[in-house]
């Protein structure tokens, strides 16, 4: 049992009610266990930030981060800030230099929810997506000639190292290993794109010869849409690039039941940097401020944060409460409930104190 010190990032529109109600959870859990500690720092930085300064965090920023153990990270976007001004001023501009090069997305249907899916029964899905997170189509390579011509001109490069393809894949091989069915899919595009995606097969049938005892099998991402909807169960852990791992995550987390249930990390493997842990939904501008924002998200980013700190016991006990509280119904409007964040917050402290007793 440790102390930790977690800088937490709330940003833009249901961010601060998410990351309020994760915080809480974590309080209740922290009582129960007075070995554990989480010493918060919040840090206001976000679109409000920038229309105080001009800038989504300040120059200095990341240095701040550096001495922390964990980034808990709320949402970006802002209806009157530009997209690509507040994910590449923000997100991004954490998730790179800290090189967060593996984004990890687990689904699954939690107790007492349902798939959309007629015939996807609680089992039959349980993934985790490796997101490449450093690279590939979000590298931020390219630019724009001609501006305001008609001849204007606007590229966007995707970018594979090998070495980038080889860690990412190594890490999803490791991880499939880890989990009972040693299953993994390598998702490119290698028909139609002919140089980084088939480099990425290539890789993965190297990388591969490492781990004899993990079966594989590749999907054009296009396929594996379909193979998501329809095999559900033949899938269990996934690679795939920057852009496909986006869409296909979000994908994944409404045939889980709700784009606000998913988790994910941001993580330097290495531990050179901190990692940094955030629900996968956005700020969900239309629901802002009305206290029904789904904080199930948050809260089992929160248990990914623990077991990343090796609070092991502390995380099981957090996802316990949570499967508890889905399966007793309660539940905000997003999955078909009328509860409100602050009354699912208050029943996974109950739900916890009852699995500590
Ligand atoms: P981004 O591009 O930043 O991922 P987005 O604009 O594509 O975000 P979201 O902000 O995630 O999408 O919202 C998509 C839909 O899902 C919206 O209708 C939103 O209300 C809903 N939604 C997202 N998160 C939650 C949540 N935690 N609880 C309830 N509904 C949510």
């Amino acid at each position: 049992m440790g102390s930790y010190r977690i800088a937490a990032i709330p940003a833009d529109g249901i961010g601060p009610e998410v990351i309020g109600a994760g915080i809480e959870v974590l309080g209740a859990l922290q009582r129960l266990d007075p070995e554990l500690r989480l010493a918060f720092t919040h840090f206001p930085w976000g679109s409000d930030y920038y229309r105080e300064h001009g800038v989504m965090m300040p120059a200095d920023g990341l240095d701040a981060l550096r001495a922390f153990d964990a980034i808990y990270f709320g949402a970006v976007g802002d209806q009157s800030v530009p997209d690509h001004v507040t994910l590449w001023g923000l997100r991004l501009a954490i998730c790179q230099p800290f090189d967060q090069y593996a984004n990890v997305r687990p689904t699954r249907i939690l107790p007492g929810l349902s798939s959309p899916l007629r015939d996807c029964e609680r089992g039959d899905l349980d993934w985790v997506i490796v997101r490449e997170n450093s690279e590939g189509e979000y590298a931020g390579m390219g630019g724009r000639a001609h501006r305001g011509h008609a001849i204007e001109v606007g590229t966007e490069v995707a970018v594979f190292t090998r070495a980038g393809v080889e860690r990412i894949q190594r890490f999803a091989f490791e991880l499939a290993r880890s989990r009972p069915r040693k299953h993994l899919t390598v998702v490119t595009k290698s028909n139609a794109q002919r140089h980084g995606m088939v480099l990425w097969d290539e890789v993965a049938v190297e990388v591969a010869r490492d781990y004899p005892d993990v079966s594989w099998d590749r999907e054009l991402v296009d396929a594996m849409t379909v193979r998501m909807v329809a095999k559900p169960k033949s899938l269990d852990t996934i690679v795939a690039t920057n852009l496909h791992a986006d869409i296909l995550s979000d994908l994944a987390a409404v045939l889980a039941g709700s784009i606000g249930i998913a988790p994910t990390s941001n993580l330097d493997p290495s531990r050179r940097f901190p990692s940094m842990f955030e629900p996968i939904h956005g700020s969900a501008f239309d629901i802002t401020g009305k206290g029904i924002a789904n904080p199930i998200g948050a809260f089992w980013t929160a248990v990914m944060m623990l077991e990343h700190l090796g609070e092991r016991e502390n995380a099981a006990r957090l996802m316990r409460a949570i499967e508890e509280v889905t399966a007793s119904g309660v539940r905000t409007p997003d999955l078909g409930g009328t509860a409100r964040t602050a009354d699912v917050t208050a029943a996974v402290c109950d739900a916890l104190a009852a699995v500590h007793a």
